[in-house]
C-alpha cells in the first residue's frame, strides 16, 4: 500500500505530479511520501498496540533528519548500528530511552557516545563486547541497559544469503545453548543490567512463520532463565518484516501480529520492533530519465542517468524494484507492480546505469513500452536501503532527496555538487 498513483496517465505521489519534481529538483531524485511513510509506521503501532510495543525503526533504511523528525513527532522509538546513525536521530529530536544500539562491532567511542546519550539499550552480540560495555559504563559511572542478541538458528529460505542473519553459522549474535551461561555470567557486573533478549533472523522474512518459531525458543530460554532466579524484562523480536515490492505481495503489519501477538500476551515482557524496510520501502521512488537506447547482440538497453551508485540493491543482492514509466500513452492501463508485467506494445529491456561496472544494473529483462530520450522511469519501493547506500564511485555526486506532503513537496537533502565530491580532501 503506498500513495504512488497514475492518475489520467500520469505517475503521482500523494497530490503532486512526478515530472513536476523531476523538471524543478532534476534526476535522479529520491522521492518519498509522508502519507505513505506515516501510513506504514501507524500499521505496525497498532497492530502491536496491545502489547504497548516500542517501535524503534531502523535508521539504517533510510536516514534523512527530515524523516527521522516526522517519525520523532509520531513517538517511535529508532534502532540505530553506529555513532553517526544516533546523532542523527539525536539531531531530529529523537527520544533517547527509545534507541536500541546494535551491531557486531560498535567502537569505545561509539559506545561512550551512546552512554552519554542515555540511550534505551544495546543489543549486546558478544561476550568481549559485554565486557567492553561494562568497562566503559564503570568509567563513566552510568549504568548501561542491555539486550543479549540471541542467535535463534531459525531462517526464511526465500530471504538472500547475504541478508539472512539468524542461522548458527553468522557473525550476529550468541548461540541460544550459551545465552544461560552469558546471563549467568553478567547478572554478577554492577555496570550492566543485562534483562532483554534480541532476535534479528533476517530480511526481508515473508510470513510470520520464522518469527513465530524463532520466539518461541526464546520464550524456551526466558522460562528457564527465569527458574535459575535469573528475570527477563524485554523481548526485541528485531525487523525483517517484509514489504511490497510486488504489489499486494507481502503481509501486512497486522498479518504479522496475528500470528506473533497469542505468544507474548501474559508474559510480562515489554515488547520492542525494530522495522525499517517495512516503514520505508514503498513509501520511496528513485526518479530517473532515460539517456539512450541501445542494441546489445540480442539485448536491448535503457541507460539511464541514476546507476548503481544511486541505487545499489540489484548489484549488491540481486534485488528487484519494479521499474515504469511516469507518463503513459494515451488511453493505456496503469500497469500492476509485477517484475512478469507486460504491457500492450511492450519490448523486453535492460535498464542499466552508466557506470563502468556490468553489474550496473536497475532491472534485467523487464517489459516496458518503448522509451525514448528524456522519458522519466519511476524505480518504485526504493525507499528502504536506497539512498543510505548511495556512493560517489565514478565521482557521481549523490542524488537530491525530496518529501512530499499532499500537494506540496521540499527538498529535504539538495543534490550534491562537484565541489562537495572533494571538500574533505583539502
Ligand atoms: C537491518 C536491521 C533491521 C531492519 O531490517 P529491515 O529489514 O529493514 O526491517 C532491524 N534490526 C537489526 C538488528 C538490523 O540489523
Amino acid at each position: 500500500m503506498d500513495h504512488f498513483d497514475y492518475r489520467n496517465g500520469r505517475l503521482y505521489c500523494e497530490d503532486v505530479p512526478l515530472a513536476d519534481i523531476a523538471e524543478k529538483v532534476g534526476t535522479p531524485v529520491y522521492v518519498y511520501s509522508t502519507a505513505t511513510l506515516l501510513h506504514h509506521y501507524r500499521g505496525v503501532a497498532s497492530a502491536f498496540a496491545e502489547l504497548d510495543a516500542t517501535v524503534c525503526y531502523s535508521v539504517k533504511s533510510l536516514g534523512n533528519l527530515h524523516i527521522l523528525k516526522l517519525l520523532a513527532d509520531e513517538g517511535a522509538g529508532f534502532d540505530v548500528v553506529s555513532g553517526g546513525e544516533l546523532s542523527r536521530v539525536l539531531a531530529a529530536g529523537g527520544d533517547p530511552k527509545k534507541i536500541v544500539f546494535a551491531g557486531v562491532g560498535k567502537t569505545d567511542r561509539e559506545i561512550r557516545e551512546a552512554l552519554q546519550a542515555g540511550i534505551g539499550w544495546f543489543n549486546v552480540e558478544s561476550e568481549m563486547e559485554f565486557d567492553n560495555l561494562a568497562r566503559l559504563a564503570g568509567e563513566l559511572g552510568v549504568q548501561a541497559r542491555a539486550s543479549l542478541r540471541v542467535n535463534p538458528d531459525v531462517f526464511d529460505p526465500r530471504t538472500h544469503a547475504y541478508t539472512t542473519t539468524g542461522r548458527k553459522e553468522t557473525k550476529f549474535g550468541v548461540d541460544i545453548d550459551r545465552a544461560g551461561a552469558f546471563f549467568t555470567r553478567a547478572a554478577e557486573n554492577p555496570d550492566v543490567t543485562l534483562d532483554g533478549i534480541h532476535l534479528h533472523i533476517g530480511s526481508p522474512i515473508y510470513s510470520a512463520g520464522p518469527y513465530v518459531d524463532a520466539i518461541s525458543k526464546a520464550l524456551g530460554l526466558i522460562d528457564e532463565l527465569r527458574r535459575r532466579g535469573i528475570e527477563v524484562k524485554v523481548l526485541n523480536i528485531g525487523g525483517g518484516f517484509a514489504a511490497d515490492y510486488e504489489e499486494g505481495k507481502s503481509p501486512s503489519a497486522a498479518d504479522y501480529a496475528r500470528d506473533i501477538l497469542p505468544l507474548l500476551k501474559g508474559k510480562g515482557l515489554q515488547l520492542l520492533l525494530e522495522p525499517g524496510r517495512q516503514i520505508a520501502c514503498n513509501a520511496g521512488v528513485l526518479l530517473t530519465k532515460v539517456l539512450y537506447t541501445k542494441q546489445g547482440g540480442e539485448k536491448k538497453f535503457v541507460i539511464v542517468d541514476a546507476a548503481m551508485t544511486d541505487l545499489i540493491r540489484p548489484a549488491l543482492y540481486e534485488a528487484k524494484h519494479f521499474i515504469y514509466p511516469a507518463r503513459l500513452a494515451d488511453g493505456a492501463a496503469p500497469p500492476v507492480r509485477r517484475f512478469d508485467y507486460t504491457p500492450e506494445g511492450g519490448e523486453v529491456v535492460d535498464i542499466v546505469g552508466g557506470v563502468c561496472e556490468t553489474s550496473d544494473v536497475l532491472g534485467a529483462g523487464r517489459c516496458l513500452p518503448p522509451l525514448g530520450r528524456d522519458d522519466l522511469l519511476a524505480v518504485f519501493s526504493a525507499g528502504a536501503y536506497g539512498f543510505v547506500m548511495a556512493s560517489q564511485y565514478n565521482a557521481r555526486p549523490r542524488p537530491a532527496e525530496v518529501l512530499v506532503e499532499g500537494e506540496s513537496f521540499r527538498v529535504i537533502r539538495r543534490r550534491e555538487t562537484y565541489e562537495d565530491l572533494f571538500a574533505a580532501e583539502k
